[in-house]
């Protein structure tokens, strides 16, 4: 017998089982059970025909055939819609069924045979394939990999797997998280668009670290509404029980808090430093591999993964934090929280830097981070400030992640090429015209220290800035 004809018989048998609410009430816990595990199971069989069946469409549907191609001949424009057409699924389910269906069409596919056999569904086997996909890794670990997560599809559904598929992605592919984590925040966008009735929407599509940030403020501003109440002191209840009292939706509440945030952000002048209350992404990463620069860290909360480079460049700016952990996970020591520069040092690097010290980037020092131009391992906790310099999220990212250095000589910094780029340094020049006016007034009378930028004469020690040594300047306005 044909497998068409087979299955036309099991489809005949199908439709022949009985299939009736008055049955189903009847039934027996244990009966509603198995039939829901029978039912499924069904299904899984029947997708796999399709998948099989779409497979097959598709090779027969080729592009290089034109018009003489299967689908074409249905008058189909594409395989999607011929399978949409003949089976009734949604355009995303025959999506999947053509995916699964060419996996299983190529030769020697682990995945592709599993979901022949019947041992894993085809939701299964899509979410294993994207979960993998792009992993730069030799086929045989490849497909050892496959046939772990194929194991594991018996007790995960799809959105777990396809989780836990991306773990061992990761696993076999460390050397991809940095190319991989910088597609997905290349992705990130704010989109506006007006809508004919007078509201505007905004789409925004932000990759896992500027998730660590958005999330944490959008968490901050409707907990205790979504996950229940979290508070632990009095106060924090009260807050949350005048926030469950609210008769604003969930959704009003966040519109209003960004919109509140964002009209407090806006009327701050640009040189003034953001509050060290602002929200830090925390990140885990083994002790040694910051150090030495290996390996990759874990986003607390989410367990997105990020490139070693932008863990040392989170380090860099808001400090570490060491937990000694015994053999089972459990924290035995946390350590002091370390963050390199205080508040004080970075308003002094705002002053003396005047913004991103990048060639050519203009963000103000509101925009920017501290970086520490040591190596993370070597320099650990040295905190002065011919140290530091000040980069903007999107510089300070690129130094870490493609290996440029700062270096100091003869008191200037000095931007270096990555090894694999040569090329000469580039000297950077600080971004405050202050600075760089009250550094040209010095080298033209360099016989008449203790003269402070606005043109006072101070005597030593007794500046408005505070400083300790001559000459000075007087520092921007800077936030409590
Ligand atoms: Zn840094
Ligand atoms: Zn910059």
């Amino acid at each position: 017998m044909t497998s068409t004809a087979a299955l036309a018989t099991a489809v005949a048998v199908l439709r022949d089982v009985p299939r009736s609410v008055s049955a189903c009430r009847s039934a027996s816990d244990a009966s509603v059970l198995e039939w829901m595990r029978l039912a499924g199971e069904a299904r899984k069989l029947a997708d796999a025909h399709l998948a099989l069946a779409a497979g097959e469409m598709a090779r027969r549907s080729d592009p290089s055939l034109g018009g003489a191609g299967l689908a074409r001949r249905e008058g189909a424009r594409t395989p999607e819609e011929l399978v949409k057409t003949q089976t009734g699924s949604t355009g995303r389910d025959a999506v999947v069924a053509l995916r699964v269906g060419r996996l299983a069409q190529a030769e020697g596919s682990v995945l592709g045979d599993a979901v022949t056999a019947g041992v894993v569904s085809v939701p299964a086997a899509e979410a294993i394939r994207a979960g993998l996909e792009g992993a730069d890794a030799p086929p045989e670990l490849v497909d050892q990999a496959t046939e772990l997560l194929c194991a594991e599809a018996a007790t995960l559904d799809p959105d777990r797997l396809h989780k836990r598929a991306r773990e061992v992605r990761d696993e076999l592919d460390e050397a991809g998280i940095a190319s991989r984590e910088a597609r997905l925040r290349g992705r990130r966008s704010l989109r506006r668009l007006e809508l004919r009735d007078g509201m505007k929407r905004l789409i925004w599509d932000y990759d896992p670290l500027t998730a660590g940030v958005v999330d944490e403020i959008y968490d901050r501003a409707t907990s205790p509404r979504r996950g229940g109440p979290r508070f632990v002191d009095s106060e924090q209840k009260a807050r949350a029980e005048a926030l469950e009292k609210d008769d604003r939706t969930t959704e009003q509440i966040a519109s209003d808090a960004f919109t509140e945030l964002l009209r407090q952000a806006g009327s701050l002048p640009t040189d003034v430093l953001l509050g060290k209350g602002a929200p830090a992404v925390r990140v885990l990463v083994p002790a040694a591999d910051l150090a030495a620069g290996t390996g990759h860290g874990v986003i607390e909360g989410s367990g997105e993964v990020l490139s070693i480079g932008t863990v040392q460049a989170l380090a860099c700016n808001q400090g570490t934090q060491t937990a000694l952990l015994d053999s089972l996970g459990d924290v035995l020591d946390l350590g002091r929280e370390q963050r390199l520069y205080s508040r004080h040092q970075r308003v002094a690097l705002a002053i003396r830097d005047g913004g991103c010290l990048w060639s050519g980037c203009e963000r103000p020092p509101s925009w920017c981070e501290a970086h520490h131009i040591d190596h993370y391992a070597r320099d650990h906790g040295r905190t002065d400030l011919a140290r530091g310099v000040l980069l903007c999220k999107h510089h300070h990212l690129k130094l870490h992640n493609e290996n440029w250095q700062i270096r100091r000589q003869d008191g200037r910094y000095w931007l270096h090429p990555p090894p694999d780029r040569p090329g000469p340094p580039v000297l950077l020049v600080t971004k405050s015209r202050a600075i760089r006016e009250h550094v040209a007034r010095r080298s033209d009378r360099s016989a008449t220290p203790g003269r402070s930028a606005s043109g006072a004469t101070h005597s030593p020690g007794a500046l408005s800035a505070g400083t300790e040594h001559p000459p000075s300047m007087t520092g921007a306005p800077v936030s409590g």
